[in-house]
């Protein structure tokens, strides 16, 4: 279902499309085939009938000849006639006409003493419109030297004058050189952070040192346990310590080589620990603090009682 906001616009982008292929439509409203197809129904628009398909033997003879002849390959045969491969491959059949391929055609030229030009597609001299290359098979350039005072051109002001200095001049500007590194993503200086590397890009390793080193620590420490197995033994998770694996480690199925990763001894320990709350002050009760020299504490003396005043013992009665 369209929106009313989506059917005013897309009737504005389907005024005139008579004249547009559906291609063009889809562009215009910047949608899939399919949703243009949805579109048109919900739409009421009704699209004109295709056009019918050239008929490829409406192409007279004598122009696919004239193609032939000077050499057109089957892709330039195709956009010249604008016509698919397919139709090209059935218009060559029709007439018995076979498209002669690049290489022997650029033989028989050179036979001629011509060549034609890779770049600019013209037949041109082999002696002097082509400069030496003992890398070609003819021994001469396969661009002619027009195009190649061109191409050289173009390349020369690529590395020389202002865009060279521009170029230097952005890379001042930007700093010194970082890398992202490949394993822990973080930016780091390409120089100061990346090892050497011949095959790497711009001669420095893809990940920076630390991952290097952390990768290497891990590769020997596998290197190391897959040897200790080959002897039957292992190194225990928790004491590090080497010890036999049939003998000193319990049958873990999950593990790949059938045994727990921690001895026996360990993994007693670890079971105690496990059982007994740790918190508990009972069970562990906390560690005695160590005597410090606290600083001595401020004796003050309690206030002296009032001298109570002075009564006299009370006077022996006669009677005793
Ligand atoms: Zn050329
Ligand atoms: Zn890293
Ligand atoms: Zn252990």
């Amino acid at each position: 279902m369209l929106t009313e906001q989506q059917r005013q616009q897309y009737q504005a982008a389907l005024a005139g499309h008579e004249q547009k292929t559906n291609a063009e439509l889809c562009r215009d409203l910047d949608v899939t085939p399919g949703r243009l197809t949805a579109i048109l129904a919900e739409l009421g628009v009704a699209r004109p009938p295709r056009p019918p398909r050239r008929a490829i033997t409406e192409i007279p003879r004598n122009t696919l000849e004239a193609l032939v002849q000077e050499g057109q390959c089957k892709h330039q045969i195709c956009r010249v006639l604008g016509i698919s491969n397919r139709a090209l491959l059935r218009l060559l059949r029709v007439h018995s006409l076979e498209v002669m391929n690049r290489d022997e055609h650029t033989r028989q030229l050179v036979a001629q003493g011509l060549r034609r030009c890779a770049q600019c597609k013209a037949i041109k001299t082999l002696e002097t419109d082509f400069s030496n290359d003992r890398t070609d098979r003819y021994g001469k350039n396969p661009r002619c030297r027009e195009c190649m005072k061109v191409t050289s051109a173009k390349y020369r002001d690529r590395w020389t004058g202002s865009a060279r200095q521009a170029a230097a001049a952005e890379r001042a500007a930007s700093g010194p050189p970082t890398r992202r590194c490949r394993f822990c993503s973080e930016v780091k200086l390409l120089e100061s952070e990346f090892d050497p590397d011949p095959k790497g890009p711009r001669w420095r390793s893809v990940d920076c040192r630390a991952c290097a080193t952390a990768h290497h620590e891990r590769s020997a420490l596998r290197q190391e346990m897959l040897r200790l197995e080959a002897e039957g033994l292992r190194r225990c998770y928790r004491c590090c310590e080497v010890k036999s694996l049939e003998i000193d480690f319990t049958v873990d199925r999950r593990d790949r080589t059938g045994r727990h990763a921690l001895c026996k001894v360990c993994a007693r320990a670890r079971r105690q620990n496990e059982k007994l709350p740790i918190e508990h002050p009972a069970v562990n009760p906390p560690a005695p603090i160590a005597a410090s020299p606290l600083p001595p504490l401020s004796v003050v003396p309690p206030p002296l009682a009032p001298f109570a005043p002075y009564s006299p013992p009370a006077a022996p009665s006669a009677a005793a």
